[in-house]
């Protein structure tokens, strides 16, 4: 769970990383106000649905009770012209007098009241007088009408006629007559009982009313219906059956009015109903009056509000997402800058500054902070350049320095030829040389003549300045690969490489003879200057270049025995046989 958590986690995190965010403000605002914008067009579907359900129930419960009132209203007015008519004086005579009288009387009555028929019966049962002679002479002493009218005023429920309907003449849509039943006792002056008058209204008129209900209402899917307290249709669709019984029904008939909710033919329904308590002296007989209305109605009105809602919370939505996008245009902007200036520092050489960025607190402080990072980072750059410049320097000096020391370490410092050491190095090489690749080399030694009667006669100085002449003719007279060395005091060695027998005594003699023949100056004073040169060639036998410098010494030696200012080469074979003697 954990981990699956952590994985959804990164995922997220990985697509922010691809998401500038300038995309991220506007998806946020994108989702808040989709969000938003849902739940409140929800609530105001729910709550207005309540509302437009409550109002439709209002009018409903209005509509059922109002029409109950119309309908108490005339019976009870029926009841009381019928009441007043048996108790009115000019009629007195008429209930034991002439029939026929009677009856144009009820007649007169008829007309100006709805009845279908109205009649009078005597107190054993017969019909003495009735409207248009209907059941005249005939007994209704079973009709529970009469049984009740000798007591007292009564009312009947709706009933189907049973003996005036084969009388009375048959309707254009051959509906069965419905009556209900009207009986008041009729008395004499002395209050003794003389009969009942009975009259049946045509129950035509309560249809009518329910349709003028109906057609006034503005709702035209409003429809009414008037059922008999045990719950039977007496006006309305599925006229006759049983609509509500058991529980239900003694619920409508004990709180007499309300709605509730129910679903009729698979549709859902808001109905009212108002049970009929009477109007004055008339009791009532607990019709129940409902409303309906179906319930698709007020949900209609609550989508339709839903939906302007909905369509203002959208335009509400777009105008915040192109503020979310300015806004965020206006937020990125400064980081873009950055990000470029950033990016720009990266590949520029040397140390450079970043521009002053401003558009929001983070952002100045961010711009403020790289700037002092910057600061920090060209001054330690420049700190580590000079560092490099001068341990270069000092590198430098210091192999300059080395050099020079070398230099100064293996070169004689009068004369600028090499000294002892670095020759003999050189010279041990230049034998390995020749003996590995069996190469000619020769050595020459060569010595001032009579130098201390030099420095004797014109001084120390003029004796340097002799050696140094002599220093400068030899080297001058070599080729670049001899090399040339003072062995101390007047006494020179030069190491000829790749060279054979005969140019090696040329080459001898010619610096010989040019000593000889150079002047010499120290100051105005010329010396003139000679000098022995003793010549040996390197050879298999040599163990090393001592051995060669050892026999151009003699060779010098036996120039100067010999008379000096000469060069004389020291052959091999005779040291080799010296040694042997
Ligand atoms: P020879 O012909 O037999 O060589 O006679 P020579 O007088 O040259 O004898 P030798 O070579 O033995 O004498 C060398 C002298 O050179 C001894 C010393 O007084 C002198 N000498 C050595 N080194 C120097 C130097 O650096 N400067 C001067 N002016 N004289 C030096
Ligand atoms: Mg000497
Ligand atoms: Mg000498």
């Amino acid at each position: 769970m954990r981990t699956f958590l952590q994985r959804i986690t990164d995922h997220l995190h990985a697509i922010e990383d691809r998401l500038t965010v300038r995309t991220q403000i506007a998806a946020a605002v994108a989702a808040m106000s989709i969000v938003l914008v849902g739940t409140l067009a929800a609530g105001a579907a729910l709550i207005s649905y309540k509302r437009t359900a409550a109002l439709v129930e209002n009018s409903l419960a209005g509509i059922a009770s109002t029409t109950s009132g119309r309908l108490d209203r005339f019976m009870a007015t029926r009841q009381q012209e019928m009441k007043l008519f048996a108790e009115l004086q000019p009629m007195q005579h008429l209930w034991q007098g002439n029939p026929d009288e009677l009856r144009s009387a009820l007649e007169a009555l008829q007309h100006s009241f709805d009845f279908a028929w109205i009649g009078f019966a005597d107190i054993d049962g017969n019909v003495v007088a009735s409207t248009g002679g209907l059941l005249q002479g005939k007994s209704v002493t079973a009709r529970p009408w009469f049984k009740q009218g000798l007591e007292k005023i009564a009312v009947s429920d709706v009933h189907e006629a049973i003996l005036l309907a084969s009388l009375l003449t048959q309707r254009a849509n051959n509906e069965p007559y419905r009556f209900v039943d009207i009986a008041v006792p009729v008395r004499d002056a002395s209050g003794k009982v003389l009969g009942v008058l009975g009259g049946h209204l045509d129950w035509t008129w309560a249809s009518n009313l329910i349709k003028d209900a109906e057609a006034n209402d503005g709702n035209t899917d409003t429809r009414l219906t008037i059922l008999s307290k045990g719950g039977m249709v007496l006006v309305g669709p599925q006229k006759e059956t049983i609509r509500y019984g058991g529980d239900q029904l003694a619920d409508i008939l004990k709180a007499r009015d309300g709605t509730f909710r129910e679903t009729a033919d698979g549709q859902q329904m808001l109905t009212a109903f108002h049970v009929g308590h009477g109007y004055r002296d008339y009791q009532g007989l607990n019709w129940i009056v409902t409303a309906s209305q179906p319930a698709s109605v007020a949900l209609a009105a609550a989508m339709s509000s839903a939906q302007t809602i909905l369509a203002i919370g959208g335009v509400t939505a777009l105008i915040a997402l192109s503020l979310a996008v300015l806004v965020s245009r206006r937020v990125a902007g400064p980081i873009i800058a950055l990000t470029q200036e950033a990016d720009r520092i990266g590949r520029a050489h040397g140390p450079t500054m970043l521009a002053r960025q401003s558009g929001s607190v983070e952002v100045v402080q961010l711009s403020r902070a790289l700037r002092s990072l910057l600061r920090r980072i060209g001054h330690a750059e420049e700190r580590t350049k000079e560092a490099e410049l001068r341990a270069t320097e000092n590198a430098m000096q210091l192999q300059e320095d080395m050099l020079k020391l070398r230099h100064l370490a293996d070169t004689d410092f009068m004369t600028g030829l090499m000294n002892r050491r670095s020759f003999l190095a050189v010279a041990e090489d230049a034998v390995a040389f020749s003996r590995r690749y069996k190469r000619n080399m020769a050595t020459l030694m060569i010595d001032i003549d009579h130098f201390k009667k030099i420095n004797d006669t014109y001084g120390h100085a003029a004796g340097d300045d002799a050696i140094k002449r002599v220093a400068e003719i030899v080297s001058q007279s070599i080729r670049t690969t001899d090399k040339a060395a003072r062995f101390g005091g007047e006494e020179f060695v030069v190491l000829l490489r790749e060279i054979d027998q005969e140019t090696a005594i040329l080459l001898a003699d010619r610096i010989r003879s040019s000593i000889e023949s150079a002047t010499v100056r120290h100051g105005d004073t010329v010396i003139p200057l000679t000098v022995s040169v003793g010549l040996a060639l390197f050879d298999e036998a040599d163990r090393d270049v001592q051995d060669v410098i050892e026999r151009a010494d003699q060779g010098l030696y036996v120039a100067k025995k010999t008379g000096r200012n000469r060069t004389y080469l020291m052959p091999a074979e005779d040291e080799r046989a010296a040694r042997a003697a």
